[in-house]
Parts: C-alpha cells; structure tokens; sequence
C-alpha cells in the first residue's frame, strides 16, 4: 500500500510575489513518490515486488509507472482515479538555492481502507509488506491488519512524519523505520545526537513486534532489537544528492528481509546503509538507485 508521487522543479531567479509571474530559467519533470522509490530499489535489486496504489487520469500517471516498470516493478494493481490527480510536488527552486514546495496528495488520498481488503489475496501471498505514511491513516491501518492476519510480516517507513500519530497501531508493525525527524515526531524526543537515537529507537521499540531503525543520513543508523541497541555507521561517500536516500535504504532493507533471511539483522541494515550511500552519489531519485549488478560480488 504505497503512495506514487510525481515531482516538477521550476528553477527561477527569484520566487513570484503573490499576482506577480517571473520567468524560469529551466523545468524539470520526474517519477517519485516514496512508495514508488521504495518498490523501485526493491526492483533494482532484483527482487519481486507488487506496488498497490493509486494514481489519477492525468499525463503524470504514466510517467510514474512508466518509471517503476523499467525498474522491474510489478505496476498491474495500480488504480487509476477516475477525478482526482495524481499526487505532485511542484518545488521552485531560486537562483539562491532557496525553494518552495507545494505537495498535493491528490489520488494517494483516495486509495482507500476498502482496497486493502480488496488486495487481501495479493498482500497475503506475500513475504513483506512495505507502507510508507503518503495514504490515509484508515487505509493504512487496514493494510496492516490484512497482511497481519495472513501472517505477513510488515514494514512500516513513518514518512512523512507527522504529528498526533496513534502510535496504537505500531502494534501491526513488525519493522519500523524513522529518520531523525520522524523519529521525533513519533518519540516526542528530542534528536540531535545518535545516544538521543538510540534512546528514541529503544522507546518506540516498545510499540513494535521486532525492531525500530532510525536512519541518520550521513552519519548510519541506529537499530534497536530486544536484546540490544546498536549505531551503524554509514561509508563515508561524496554526497551529491541525498534526496530519497531513506527511500533506497528501506527498499534495500526489504529486499534483504525477504531475500536475505540468513543474514543477521545488523548485517542487513549495513547492506541497506551501503545501497543508500550509493545512492547519494549521483543526481536523482529513483535513477540514482543502484541494480544489483552495480553492487559488489559479496552483496549478493
Ligand atoms: P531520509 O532520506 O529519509 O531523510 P536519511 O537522510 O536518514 O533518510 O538517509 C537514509 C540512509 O541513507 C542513511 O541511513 C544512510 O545509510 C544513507 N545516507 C544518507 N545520506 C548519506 C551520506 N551523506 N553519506 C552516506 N550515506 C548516506
């Protein structure tokens, strides 16, 4: 149950005054979405993934799942609105470096708790189902329930945080995954620090099945299991662009939950630290996303 999102960039001079029009320098258009992201580095790495969403009538709908296809993924659930747009961010970035950004929801909001029931047959011949925070919260609780009760393990991203979230229904999650300030939100703690990390991932811990990852860009992540509370650093890489590498480092721990189980816990979100940092290494989002032949032998 993901959300699909697509971004469009105006770079200007300077941001229109309210009535006023200004003149562009460039424009650029892309897939995204963190749903979309997600299943595409599922893909890239090779493993079988379903994206179940919703997208509009509109030309931004192909551009998404045209994208998603070339990275593998399995686009034959996606609904198509009928009325509402696809979901968009238009993000006008200055000359300053400065931007503004307008996100509409649109279609994401009306994939519905109804469709999750509706996917009951696919979600439960499932290894993993993953869900990020860009769908309502009754789809999302629905989601959750069908995968628990046909004993499919879950994977909950808390992005985009937000505030007042009932943390009641962590208690479907098996794996939950937060940035510093999803983390917070979610905590109600402060996070500068990886010690604040590791003490928020122990608290939200308690509100899970298995364990909490809190990302730390840059710096690794923390991961917090019953028998312990660990920081693992990220490689230290030349970041050119970390725009969805928490999207990279979700879809690679998914793919490595699923198709890796040997693997130690620890071990997986390394690899998953690793994939991400590749990611930053070039411009883009989904594009940016490494292919399993791109990885080291031992990887894999
Ligand atoms: P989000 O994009 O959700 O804010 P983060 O910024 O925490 O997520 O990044 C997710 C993961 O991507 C990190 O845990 C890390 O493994 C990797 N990563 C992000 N930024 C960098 C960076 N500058 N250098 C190396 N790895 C990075």
């Amino acid at each position: 149950m993901t959300p699909l999102l697509c971004f469009i960039y105006s770079y200007t001079k300077s941001f229109p005054r309210p009535g006023e029009s200004v003149v562009g320098a460039s424009f650029e258009a892309g897939p995204g979405g963190k749903g979309a992201n997600q299943a595409s580095q599922i893909a890239r790495l090779g493993g079988r993934v379903i994206m179940i969403g919703r997208v509009g009538s509109d030309i931004f709908a192909p551009v998404n799942i045209e994208s998603m296809k070339q990275s593998g993924v399995i686009t034959d659930y996606i609904e198509k609105d009928p009325v509402v747009n696809t979901a968009t961010a238009m993000i006008t970035v200055t000359s300053e470096g400065e931007n503004s950004i307008v996100v509409t929801l649109g279609a994401n909001l009306e994939l519905s708790a109804q469709r999750a029931e509706e996917m009951e047959p696919v979600i439960a011949k499932s290894k993993i189902m993953l869900c990020q925070y860009e769908i309502k919260f009754p789809a999302l609780k629905k989601a959750l329930e069908v995968a628990k009760r046909n004993n499919v393990k879950t994977f909950f991203n808390f992005a985009p945080g937000v505030p007042d979230f009932d943390k009641d229904v962590l208690k479907l999650v098996d794996y939950l995954c937060t940035n510093e300030n999803e983390t917070e939100f979610l905590s109600g703690m402060e996070v500068h620090s990886i010690d604040d990390a590791k003490k928020a991932a122990k608290y939200l811990l308690g509100f899970v099945t298995t364990a909490v990852v809190v990302t730390l860009g840059g710096k690794g992540a923390v991961l917090a299991t019953p028998n312990e509370v660990k920081y693992i650093p990220a490689k230290p890489v030349k970041a050119v662009d970390t725009t969805g590498a928490g999207d990279s480092f979700c879809g690679a721990l998914a793919y490595l939950l699923v198709y890796k189980p040997e693997l130690p816990l620890e071990e997986q979100v390394q690899r998953a630290c690793f994939v991400a940092s590749i990611s930053v290494q070039s411009k883009g989002t989904q594009t940016s996303y490494p292919y399993a032949k791109d990885l080291p032998e031992e990887w894999l």
